[in-house]
């Protein structure tokens, strides 16, 4: 036996090892969910039988999604996490290469290496926005591009008129909208417009359901349906199913979390200022190399390298949680100039 040296060359993911007090790390959803709902999720969950398959394509919660937006479930297809979707998504199409905008979500690239998929990467002009013109030019030969909006780690969405420049040249255009419900905007409205485009969202962020893995796509039928021929039957589990479903229930606790969120991510922009970027999402791009010091205070948030390099990004949490950032934040910039 020997395992293939090019799986050995990736990295072995970190879990959640982490022994920090306060998670700024992951743009996770500061709170669980209330109590009472979780006990209304435990009462749905006896009612499922646990000796049965859930439905071969998840057509129960793809139903509920597609209600929500205003969409046939042709339209809407689900996976463990967007993430399960965005490593079908780079194989589907026809292409010599998948185009990414660097710096930008790191699991497009990983999955193209892993497939052995080329990579063009073109990379975010000096404000992040992605330079739409260029990307249109090499998109003809492309099996994908991938742009996210808000952006992970710069906190910025895309102009809409870039996107449509790529868009208009047919080439399978994977928008990913992780974020879209803390910026309050998405393209969804181009989908009846662009048959090549393909909106990728999670429950993970702003309906606070990392643990659950569910995410979603919403796309033509033709493009559901080829996801649904080469993606794993029975995928997404019964349980997961239910709690996302449930949660589409209760819009307005999602919408009232999220307004705060918003709220905070402000406040953090503003205290910062000129160390921080505008930010669109759950998070915010810091301009300070403060991770080392935030860990050492138990303070845990995400180090960035290569052109972000001396950068943080910091996940926006509870009120109390965003003021210990801040004092310690203060404290860095304090001690790096009395130093
Ligand atoms: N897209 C972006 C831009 C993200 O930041 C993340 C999570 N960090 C994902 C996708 C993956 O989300 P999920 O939990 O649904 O796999």
């Amino acid at each position: 036996m020997r395992i293939r040296d090019d799986v050995l060359r990736f990295p072995a993911y970190r879990g959640n090892e982490s022994t920090a007090r306060i998670n700024l790390d992951k743009n996770e959803s500061p709170w669980d969910l209330p109590h009472e709902l979780k006990e209304e999720i435990a009462r749905e969950i006896k009612k499922i039988e646990f000796n049965r398959y859930p439905h071969i394509h998840s057509r129960p919660l793809r139903e509920n999604i597609a209600e929500t937006y205003g969409l046939s479930f042709k339209n809407v297809a689900v996976g463990n996490g967007c993430d399960e979707l965005l490593g079908y998504l780079v194989k589907l199409f026809t292409g010599n290469y998948v185009i990414i905008a660097p710096p930008t979500f790191s699991m497009y690239a990983l999955y193209a290496r892993f497939h052995g998929i080329p990579m063009r990467e073109i990379p975010l002009r000096r404000d992040f926005t992605i330079d739409g013109e260029k990307m249109a030019k090499e998109a003809n030969n492309a099996a994908a591009v991938f742009i996210a909006s808000p952006n992970n780690p710069t906190g910025n969405t895309q102009p809409e008129d870039e996107i449509a420049k790529i868009l208009d040249t047919g080439a399978p255009v994977i928008l990913d909208e992780a974020y879209w419900e803390f910026a309050g905007k998405s393209l969804i409205n181009l989908l009846h417009e662009y048959p090549n485009l393909i909106i990728v969202r999670t429950f993970s962020k702003a309906f606070g359901l990392a643990a659950i893995r569910a995410g979603y796509m919403l796309a033509s039928e033709e493009i559901v349906d080829a996801l649904h021929r080469i993606k794993v039957p029975y995928g997404m589990n019964a349980l997961s199913m239910m709690v996302a479903s449930k949660l589409l229930e209760h819009k307005e606790l999602v919408m009232r979390r999220v307004r705060y969120i918003i709220a905070e991510r402000e406040r953090i922009y503003r205290k910062m200022g000129r160390y921080a970027y505008p930010s669109q999402a759950n998070f915010l791009l810091i301009k300070l190399d403060a991770y080392d010091f935030l860990m050492r205070r138990g303070i845990a948030v995400k180090r960035l390298e290569g052109r972000l390099r001396g950068h943080i990004r910091v996940t926006v949490g509870r009120r109390e949680e965003n003021n210990m950032l801040l004092l310690a934040l203060k404290e860095f910039q304090e001690a790096r100039n009395c130093g």
